[in-house]
């Protein structure tokens, strides 16, 4: 139907036409069995008894032959055209061959082997006939007391199953114009005025407004298909003993070009709107749907307001046909209880209701994005405490009243708040949170094969390979765990075990990790105690350390420590068996190493036998603006260790080496992890591969860094708290002073800046022995637009701060 021909899309101007009551009803024939019988003879050579079945649109029989056999007669009304019965006729047989076990009526072909056939009656009209297999089992609608949660499952597996045999079909009817066509609800509002009480119609009316402005643009964002649209309980054939056991899905006449949300709106509706507890009942139906044909969290989100609004279109429809067309026999006799379902479900909590249906099939329950999905009053307390009891209550948060998030993407962190922040902290999601293409190799990986490296496949081979190319030539032999420590705590097994030597080289406040050794290498702040088989060395910290005179060789100085270090470890016995630097320097306030500085304490190790290790956990993947944050102090470690960034947030930690250390240490120690390396983590890690290349993101960093701190040079000529800006790529450290002259440390100003930062929608760290250095670390995919938001929440804080 054209828009010209359609009676509704001047809206609800006027009483009815004469167009519009024909497009309203439906007009089912009543012809009388006497002429139908020859008929059946004549094109299907078929004889029996014929008994009406109802139908709102068609004249339906059972045929019942002597042989035992049983068919539908479907006779179609007159203004029915055969686009429509061919259209339905054929999706009938395009779901039998698409899921042969589906229980949907195959279509009989005619003696000469037509689908449908027209023929006229004795009354001289002519009517479209076909004829179906005759499905058995009781109405679902029939035995609606004894539907309970099997059953509600039991429908959702199985609409679910039809809209997948329906996706691959198509057929010009299924876009013509229909009266249940939920996509086009709004053409039904003027009938709203033909109904019932004041109060029915302003219920009616307040679901076409909420229509019109918040669903309809949503819902043709979704996407669409052909559904059936009318699985209701009308509809579905059960076995009587057992309801969950369906028989049949009927009636495709109504088959049109919707959204999967429409349809299991529909069907949920019929199964759940009158349950004693409605939104439990709506979860059984919706997550067994969705296990078998898994639905996105836009058409989740709309299931809802899609119930409403079906059942206020079948109150107007029905309504509007007692009206218009009195003395027709009405196919629903009243719409009161269709008013009555919208009001109870007015009256139950949209929100809460969301939340269900997200959690039970798997969503994240809240979505700060989604329109009215904010969290309930009083749930952070209950969060907070919760977290206390289950997690201990020593267990830290970020800022003085925790953040609760829910999503991120790119930059961006979406709390329940309702606000955005730009994370400017986390060097985790190194490539942007839940980059689409690692999460999709994940779930798709996670989807084929989940195994260890104790088994051959090609993804975990495809990554390595991938790793030592981006490495110096001589460093080509991976080990795979699960996070930094582990990586690091390997590497120094292995310097132990290949070395000989016990005793290893940190700095002073390093980080390295959380296994009971790794704590030992990460004393965090200097003068901390340290076990006798390890030494720490001066942060070469040309700003705040011990030496600063630009005039001396820094390098040089700060690297004679590692004289001292290396013959303490001789004099307790342990000799030295590695230096292990975060190429970073974070934890020490990512101070502005002298060039040189490393290579210098890397030639004395190496001469007293130790090995050279390279902990890129923060430093690698580009944050430095180059691949390795070892390149910048042109060493060659003998292994580097990562962790974090590697699977942008998929636990992944690496060690690689040279082939000669790696084989010696699994030969002495057959060494194996479990997870190290599954196939899925190595999928992960190829996916971050894909997008820092295919992103361009090592210049990014680069470029995208030195803005950054090109911009916070410009803030320290304004606030002169801001003593120093120092860093590589997007990772910068901002050092807070109180006076530039002395340099003494601004801590709690620091302190209080995260605050008023957070505040301005901006999340960054702090680090350093006083805590006095802002250390940010955004994503590498930010914008110049994203570095101006940093720039001037961060002047507006510092004013804050001033004032
Ligand atoms: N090394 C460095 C330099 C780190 O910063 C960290 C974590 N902050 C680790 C190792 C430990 O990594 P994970 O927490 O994944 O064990």
């Amino acid at each position: 139907m054209t828009a010209r021909e359609n009676p509704f899309v001047n809206g609800r101007a006027g009483a009815p036409s004469s167009s519009e009551i024909k497009f309203l009803r439906r007009n089912p024939p009543s012809l009388p069995v006497e002429e139908v019988r020859p008929l059946l003879a004549e094109h299907f050579g078929l004889d029996g008894e014929l008994e009406p079945l109802p139908s709102e649109r068609d004249q339906n029989f059972q045929l019942a032959c002597r042989d035992g056999r049983r068919f539908v007669v479907k006779i179609a009304n007159q203004q029915e055209s055969p686009e429509v019965v061919e259209c339905y006729t054929r999706a009938l047989q395009h779901v039998a061959d698409q899921d042969p076990s589906l229980p949907v009526p195959r279509i009989v072909a005619s003696a000469d082997g037509r689908h449908f056939v027209e023929t006229r009656f004795a009354g001289g009209q002519s009517h479209i006939v076909c004829l179906l297999t005759y499905l058995g089992g009781m109405l679902l609608d029939d035995v609606s007391d004894r539907i309970g949660p099997a059953a509600r499952r039991s429908l959702g597996r199985t609409v679910a199953r039809l809209d997948r045999a329906l996706r691959s079909y198509f057929h010009s009817a299924v876009t013509q114009s229909h009266p249940w066509n939920l996509g086009t609800f709004e053409r039904l509002h003027h009938l709203v005025d033909l109904l019932g009480g004041d109060e029915e119609r302003g219920l009616l009316h307040a679901v076409f407004e909420d229509y019109s402005q918040r669903l309809l643009p949503r819902l043709k964002a979704l996407r669409h298909q052909v559904i059936h649209q009318d699985a209701h309980p009308g509809n579905i054939l059960v076995d009587a003993d057992d309801p969950a056991s369906i028989t049949g899905i009927i009636d495709f006449g109504d088959l049109l070009l919707g959204t999967l949300a429409a349809e299991v709106a529909v069907a949920c509706n019929g199964v759940a709107s009158d349950a004693n507890d409605p939104i439990a009942a709506a979860c059984e139906f919706v997550a067994a749907y969705d296990a078998e044909l898994p639905l996105e969290e836009d058409e989740l989100d709309l299931v809802f307001d899609l119930m409403l609004v079906r059942n206020a279109m079948t109150a107007v429809i029905a309504g509007a046909r007692l009206r218009l067309a009195p003395n027709e026999p009405a196919h629903i006799s009243s719409p009161q209880p269709y008013i009555d379902r919208v009001a109870l479900l007015r009256s139950l909590n949209h929100a809460r209701f969301s939340r269900e249906l997200r959690r039970a099939c798997r969503f994240p329950v809240y979505c700060p994005t989604a329109p009215g999905a904010a969290t309930d009053p009083g749930e952070e307390e209950r969060l907070v405490e919760a977290r206390r009891s289950l997690m201990g209550r020593n267990t830290t948060h970020f800022y003085s009243q925790p953040m609760h998030f829910e999503r991120g993407r790119g930059p961006w962190l979406y709390a329940t708040d309702g606000r955005r922040y730009l994370d400017f902290y986390n060097n985790v999601a190194q490539i942007g949170h839940c980059h689409p293409h690692v999460v999709r190799a994940v779930s798709r990986q996670a989807a084929a094969l989940n195994t260890n490296t104790r088994y051959l496949y090609s993804s975990v081979l495809d990554y390595a390979e991938r790793l030592s190319d981006r490495l110096a030539p001589h460093l080509t032999a991976c080990l795979f765990v699960n996070s930094g420590s582990e990586a690091n705590d390997i590497a120094w097994q292995m310097a132990k075990t290949v070395t000989g030597n016990a005793g290893g080289i940190i700095m002073e406040d390093a980080y390295h990790g959380v296994t009971d050794v790794m704590r030992l290498f990460s004393p965090g702040r200097p003068g901390k105690a340290l076990p006798d088989f390890l030494q720490g060395l001066v942060v070469p910290d040309p700003y705040r350390g011990p030496i600063r005179d630009r005039g001396t060789d820094l390098a040089a100085a700060y690297a004679a420590d590692a004289d001292r270090a290396i013959a303490a470890l001789a004099a307790s016995g342990h000799g030295t068996a590695a230096f292990m630097i975060d190429s970073a320097f974070c934890s020490s306030g990512i101070p502005d190493v002298p060039e040189g500085y490393v290579r210098a304490v890397e030639a004395r190790v190496r001469a007293a036998g130790g090995l050279m290790i390279c902990d890129e956990v923060q430093s690698g993947f580009g944050r430095m603006g180059r691949w390795w944050g070892h390149e910048h102090h042109g060493v060659q470690p003998d292994i580097v260790t990562m962790g974090k960034p590697v699977g942008n947030g998929f636990p992944l930690g690496v060690v690689v080496t040279t082939d000669e250390i790696l084989n010696e240490f699994i030969d002495r120690t057959r060494l194996f992890s479990t997870f190290g390396g599954n196939a899925v983590a190595a999928a992960a890690g190829n996916a971050v591969l894909d997008v820092i290349d295919n992103e361009n993101l090592v210049e990014r960093s680069r470029v995208t860094g030195s803005l950054l701190r090109r911009e916070l040079r410009g803030l320290a000529a304004e606030f002169p708290l801001i003593g120093d800006v120092r860093g590589h790529g997007l990772v910068t450290g901002v050092e807070l002073v109180r006076d530039r002259g002395l340099r003494s440390p601004a801590s709690s100003e620091t302190r209080t800046l995260l605050e008023l930062m957070r505040e301005r929608g901006v999340l960054v760290g702090s680090d350093g022995r006083d805590a006095n250095v802002l250390k940010l670390r955004p994503p590498l995919v930010i914008s110049a637009d994203e570095v101006a938001q940093f720039i001037e929440a961060l002047g507006q804080s510092l004013e804050a701060l001033q004032a």
